[in-house]
């Protein structure tokens, strides 16, 4: 997403706009990815030689749960706050950079499809949340 200075007003301005899911850069081999672009809204202000952008993320970040491994998507969104500092020469600023960085450091490191999630056993590989284990009955 880019800002041109010169559409920036006395009073800010607010743009919203689009980052493709291929811009934050994670597939389906991370632990969890955007399948559909992020929506981006920022208010920008210019204070003398700095623009200031003030910006709302939101996306649906797929991942699978932690314990039992079940595919779950779940809305994601960040509120961060962007300054360049510009000078005459600059036309533009570009947010995606700064967008992706924040994107990735504030991704859940670990989520659960539910608070309670029982999870897998880990010698039988009975999904506990929907069968009991079968090592407690006494199968082996
Ligand atoms: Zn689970
Ligand atoms: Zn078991």
């Amino acid at each position: 997403m880019k800002i041109s200075i010169k559409d920036i007003r006395p009073e800010g301005m607010e743009v919203s706009g689009h980052i493709p899911a291929e811009t934050i850069g994670l597939t389906r081999d991370d632990p969890g990815y955007f399948a559909a672009p992020l929506d981006v809204q920022a208010k920008v202000n210019r204070v003398s030689d700095t623009v200031l952008a003030k910006t709302r993320v939101q996306g649906k970040y797929r991942s699978v749960c932690a314990r039992c491994l079940a595919e779950i998507e779940r809305d994601w969104n960040g509120n961060f706050l962007f300054d360049f500092a510009v000078d005459k020469q600059t036309e533009s600023v570009e947010l995606d950079e700064d967008i992706r960085q924040e994107v990735l450091l504030n991704l859940p490191p670990r989520v659960l499809c539910k608070e309670d999630c029982k999870g897998i056993c880990p010698h039988c590989g009975v999904d506990l949340n929907s069968e009991p284990c079968k090592c407690k009955a006494g199968v082996q």
